[in-house]
């Protein structure tokens, strides 16, 4: 999602090169067709930016329909699912499960304004189950559990600044559509426009991986930091994977200046394994952020913490958060079906086998022949990077350049029956519903697709 961010301006539609692959171009005429007529109705042809296939070739692929791991165009071209709706399709498309719980619910009617069992249901699910929360509160998105959670952490501490990364997505509120400006500690600069100067005046963005930045933001902005936030693990902008040590770190700083530790989970929640990043580290962070894979493919976000932070939450505190639609039972359905599913025994343990089975052969084959290529993995989550280094930790790390690698790559997977998505920076999802013959099959394809990128150096 960052990387929708920096192309949001340039709206350069490139022509494709001629194709000196082994495959043609598959059809994109239907495709073609919706997208210069949702062009008429939405900025870019589109509801949020990086669907625009910017930074890959070719329009946009206009989705009829998924079942499993296999998603269909509109001309009718079928492919091996990885981008599972960015996330939340941990159990595939379609899910029966899922899907019969829905319509169970939907017949008694689609949102009341008052509360349901179901809320309860789903809360009971996920705390019996999470060590790190003890009270939560439900809204309709990611981006609406961050701005919370963070409005929760100014109006607990008493406090204004925040402090997050370069490389770290939180959703598009305004404190957080802030960039880092020059320098080792900085007031933000907005990466959007309309966000007011003085809001991206509170959030101070630092490189991740560098405890000393940590350090001197804290000296620099003695008692005015409310919080640290920082993603469970950085999946936004390529897959920076931290060193435990430093996120022990980040935790120890912040009980240090009475400030909050804030993980956000929207996609490594129930992603990692149930409890996330936090039980993956060990590691209790203040308030957690949920999204994604909690509404199993409808909106949902969550807010949690201790009873105690959390009685700062109107009506029983003074901190206001409200929702027409938060804990609407349909997608409380879909979030309870979902979560019964990744509960049960063996589920997370199965899933991430196949996962690093799958990255791991796929680096076989790249060190085997040599190619400036590297899949970084965690759990049922990976990123190709056309790359050399051996870890890539901080948003600097990523060469810019190396993304014209990926659009080649996407181009040829595309043509081989493998969907992606349609950007660099953007980690793919394995699902419970990719089976081993399907990831043999985008295996194979993705072979092929890399002896073509490195064919054309
Ligand atoms: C997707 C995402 C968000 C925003 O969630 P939306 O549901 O898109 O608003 C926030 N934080 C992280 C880490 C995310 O991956």
């Amino acid at each position: 999602m960052l990387e929708s961010l920096k192309k949001i301006f340039s709206g350069n539609e490139e022509e494709m090169p001629v194709n000196t692959g082994s495959k043609p171009d598959i059809s994109r005429e239907k495709s073609a067709e919706l997208y210069a007529k949702s062009k008429t109705f939405f900025p870019g042809g589109v509801n949020s930016p990086v669907r625009a296939f910017k930074s890959v070739y070719g329009t946009p692929l206009f989705i009829q329909k998924g079942d499993g791991c296999m998603i269909w165009d509109a001309d009718g071209n079928q492919f091996i699912d990885f981008c599972a709706s960015w996330g939340p399709l941990i159990l595939g498309h379609n899910n029966a499960k899922i899907r019969e719980k829905v319509i169970e619910v939907m017949q008694n009617g689609m949102s009341f304004g008052a509360p349901t069992a179901l809320e309860n249901e789903l809360a009971e699910l996920i705390i019996k189950n999470n060590s790190f929360v003890e009270k939560i509160r439900f809204t309709s998105s990611g981006t609406e559990a961050v701005m919370s959670a963070i409005r929760l952490a100014r109006g607990y501490t008493g406090k204004d600044k925040i402090i997050k990364f370069e490389g770290c997505y939180h959703g598009h509120s305004d404190s957080l559509l802030v960039k880092a400006g020059s320098g080792l500690v900085t007031f933000g600069e907005t990466s959007s426009a309309g966000v007011p100067k003085s809001f991206a005046a509170e959030t101070i963005v630092i490189a991740l991986n560098d405890k000393e930045a940590i350090t001197k933001a804290f000296e620099q902005f003695k008692d005015q930091v409310a919080a640290v936030i920082i993603e469970g693990i950085p999946a936004n902008n390529g897959l920076l994977l931290q060193d435990k040590d430093y996120i022990e770190f980040l935790r120890a700083t912040c009980t240090e200046h009475k400030a909050l530790l804030i993980f956000d989970e929207v996609i490594t929640g129930f992603r990692l394994g149930f409890e996330g990043a936090a039980a993956h580290y060990g590691i209790k962070p203040d308030i957690v952020t949920y999204g994604k894979i909690i509404g199993g493919g409808l909106p949902v976000g969550m807010y949690g913490a201790s009873a105690e932070i959390m009685g700062h939450i109107s009506p029983d505190g003074g901190v206001y958060q409200a929702g027409t639609l938060s804990g609407n039972p349909v997608a409380m359905a879909a979030g309870i079906a979902t979560l019964t599913e990744l509960l049960r025994s063996g589920f997370y343990k199965e899933l991430n086998a196949k996962a690093q089975e799958f990255a791991e052969s796929i680096q076989r084959f790249a060190s085997a022949k040599n190619y400036k290529f590297k899949v970084f993995t965690i759990g049922s989550i990976f990123w190709f990077a056309f790359t050399d280094k051996d870890k890539i930790q901080t948003a600097e790390d990523i060469d810019p350049t190396s993304m014209e690698k990926f659009k080649i790559m996407h181009r040829e997977l595309l043509n081989r029956g493998i969907y992606l998505g349609p950007s660099g920076y953007e980690v793919g999802f394995v699902s419970a519903s990719h089976t081993k013959i399907e990831l043999e099959k985008a295996k194979r394809a993705i072979f092929d697709a890399l002896d073509l990128v490195f064919r054309k150096q």
